[in-house]
């Protein structure tokens, strides 16, 4: 069934971004109509009477059918009461010229009307072929009806649909607008600090001078993306971006910010999973994509200095032609930078083998709030000459500094891969299959990652050209294990072993070996494919959880109950190195489910001596939860070491550690 979101959960219509959230086809949110009664108490009688709207890309909302248009039987359209030219790439979904045309529609009142069926047929046409994506319906008092109506129309449970509920008087004219909600738990709730300016147009005078007409970006459609995270939760309403080039402009910008008390928000690729990266109200974003050179390096030393901006994939196809690799791999490697890892610390699919970049990265170049540059770059192994400052910045999530160079160890790269996918019978094997990993597998284990049953269903349901390894059965977990070394026949001997044995002792119910590279991007694209496939699910509630490797599954089945059927619990992660990604997976946002949620969640967490961010940070949804990892007199140094570095608090404000050790009394 289509699910019904309560009046309460509704999305409000506001002054901001309707036009972008419904027809950006970079969101999964495209296509998406605007549904609506004019006649509230009729429609109680004669459902589904009112109007269909499409939102057009200006904003301007299409008033696309007319009190007569529906059967509520077969749900057909009747004639519209007014035409409007729309194009396929501006609007669709139940559009009905959405499939048919696919330039600009105009269409004659007769021709229409004796044309009902047509109507219908295109309708279903329509959503079909855009089955794959979310669709957001808004309505006003037809809400039911509009869910039996798709219902009817073919829309299949599972099917990412949000319906809606808004007021009328809101969305009848025509400029509407909605307002991204934060989905997550009232404590994040934070009001804007009083004492931060807002731009003026002196302000942009002086980035202008500094960095150029293209280095200020003002446009609306670039402001919308760089001001919505990832995951389409966080949305902020920055007005001004700023692109420096170099290390110096990085240091006017801030030194200006600093003196004005314009608040800052650092951004790399924009990938973070914590709401970090984009303003919680109207901060300057400053993004260190153009600072993206490779500096130097070094074929001896394996170390590679570069610039902040450069996007990890990029990296690691450099050194691969090096012959060397990037002791760092994630999922999001085609658009998140240096940078942003190391301001995230991000652990990723080869901590297990390379360690954390508390240990690979070597050097920092750090602007601080005040433009200070800090050349703590070294490239040395060994250097204990005081306090090691760069690790204050790995992990601060851009709260104490800008990190614009980073020098970075990186591994040679060996000869030898290999990677199995193997099924599991329950999560006890798992654990066993990883103690008889770093075992028989040793020094050639590179990564070992798990999925439960119902993060396969999900990726094998919504992401496109993933193959399933076991397309007779499904398992209730499944192991990705990759081995890396240098001599083909001795790595390939050692897993063949570990695999017989494995089976032997009934830790493996199936498996399969990848036999070549395409094989082996198979069995990757399924573990990494897994957040893009919750996206497409519909809403996502995402925990990424330390917790001792044998209590971490007692977390999701004590969650299962708790949920019962009303969402589905998902998990996956980097069991090698215990870290949990506890996903709940719902049709849409709901507050009720988050409460039973959080602080649950925390709490079992705390309980059992785990960190409640294992490697995404805490960003703007876990500022206010640090305590459940980390003891008061923890927090009250770090508060402190963030007011030495940062005395205006203009560096991402809001994030990290609790706003309300910051605020002024
Ligand atoms: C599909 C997918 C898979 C992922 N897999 C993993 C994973 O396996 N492991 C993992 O750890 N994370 C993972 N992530 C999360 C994310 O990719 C990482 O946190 C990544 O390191 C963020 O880098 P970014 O350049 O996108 O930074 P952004 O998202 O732009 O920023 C993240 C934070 O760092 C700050 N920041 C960014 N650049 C700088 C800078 N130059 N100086 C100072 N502060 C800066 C921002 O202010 C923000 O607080 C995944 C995300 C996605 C979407």
């Amino acid at each position: 069934m289509v699910p019904e979101v309560e009046p309460d959960h509704a999305l409000m219509i506001e002054e901001n971004h309707l036009n972008t959230m419904l027809i950006d086809p970079k969101r999964d949110r495209f296509p998406c109509c605007i549904v609506w009664s004019p006649l509230p108490v009729l429609s109680w009688f004669i459902p589904f009477i009112g109007h269909i709207g499409i939102c057009r890309e200006d904003g301007v909302i299409l008033d696309f059918a007319g009190p007569n248009f529906v059967s509520v039987d077969n749900f057909t359209f009747g004639a519209p009461t007014r035409y409007f030219q729309i194009s396929r790439e501006q609007c669709c979904c139940l559009s009905p010229c959405a499939t048919e045309h696919t330039g600009e529609y105009v269409q004659s009142h007769d021709e229409s009307e004796s044309n009902a069926n047509t109507w219908e047929s295109s309708i279903r046409k329509s959503i079909q072929e855009f089955q794959h994506q979310s669709y957001s319906i808004f309505t006003c008092n037809c809400h039911s009806f509009v869910a039996n109506g798709l219902n009817r129309l073919g829309f299949q449970a599972g099917l990412p649909v949000a319906i809606y509920r808004v007021s009328s008087d809101k969305i009848s004219g025509c400029r509407c607008r909605s307002q991204y909600r934060l989905f997550t738990s009232q404590a994040t709730i934070i009001q804007r600090r009083p004492d931060f300016s807002t731009i003026s147009s002196e302000d942009l005078s002086y980035f202008k001078n500094i960095l150029g007409e293209r280095g200020v970006v003002q446009d609306e459609e670039t402001l919308d993306a760089v001001n919505t995270d990832w995951m389409r939760k966080y949305k902020g309403t920055s007005k001004l971006m700023l692109q420096p080039r170099t290390v110096e402009e990085v240091s006017q910008i801030l030194k200006y910010c600093d003196s004005r008390c314009l608040a800052v928000v650092p951004q790399g690729g924009n990938t973070g999973l914590v709401g970090g990266s984009v303003p919680a109200f109207d901060e300057v974003i400053v993004s260190i994509s153009h600072m993206n050179k490779i500096i130097s390096f070094d074929k001896v030393s394996g170390i590679l200095v570069c610039e902040a901006g450069c996007i990890l994939e990029n990296l690691i196809a450099f050194l691969d032609n090096e012959g060397f690799v990037m002791p760092l791999d994630l999922g999001a490697k085609g658009s998140c930078q240096i940078g942003g890892n190391v301001s995230t610390n991000a652990g990723g699919l080869r901590l297990l083998r390379y360690g954390s970049l508390h240990g690979s990265v070597l050097g920092l170049e750090v602007v601080l709030a005040n433009g200070t540059v800090l050349d703590m770059l070294g490239t040395l192994r060994k250097d204990n000459t005081g306090y090691d400052l760069k690790h204050l910045f790995i992990g601060s999530e851009g709260s104490l500094g800008i990190v614009t160079k980073v020098s970075i160890l990186t591994p040679p790269k060996l000869s030898s891969v290999n990677v199995c996918f193997l099924a599991c019978k329950d999560y006890a094997s798992c654990l066993k299959l990883l103690l008889e990993a770093k075992r028989k597998l040793g020094e050639i284990l590179s990564a070992f990652e798990f999925l439960d049953h119902d993060a396969m269903d999900l990726v094998l349901k919504h992401l496109e050209g993933v193959r399933n390894p076991f397309p007779f059965s499904m398992h209730n977990f499944y192991v990705l294990i990759e081995t890396t070394g240098s001599s083909e026949s001795y790595d390939r001997e050692k897993l063949d072993a570990f695999l017989l044995n494995s089976m032997e002792n009934d830790l493996i119910s199936d498996g399969v070996v990848a036999q070549d590279i395409t094989q082996a991007s198979s069995c990757w694209h399924i573990r990494e494919g897994i957040p893009e496939a919750l996206m497409k699910a519909g809403g996502v509630y995402k925990y990424d959880l330390s917790i001792p490797v044998e209590k971490m599954y007692d977390l999701v089945e004590e969650m299962r109950v708790r949920l019962d059927a009303s969402a589905k619990v998902v998990a996956y992660g980097h069991l090698g190195d215990g870290n949990l990604h506890l996903n709940i997976s719902t049709p849409q946002y709901d507050d009720n489910i988050l409460s039973q949620i959080e602080p649950f969640v925390y709490e079992w967490t705390s309980k059992h001596k785990g960190s409640i961010s294992a490697e995404h940070g805490l960003g703007l949804m876990k500022a206010n939860k640090i305590h459940y990892t980390k003891s008061p007199e923890t927090v009250q140094l770090m508060a402190s070491i963030k007011k030495l570095l940062d005395p205006s608090g203009i560096l991402n404000p809001y994030k990290v550690l609790p706003p309300s050790l910051f605020t002024k009394r």
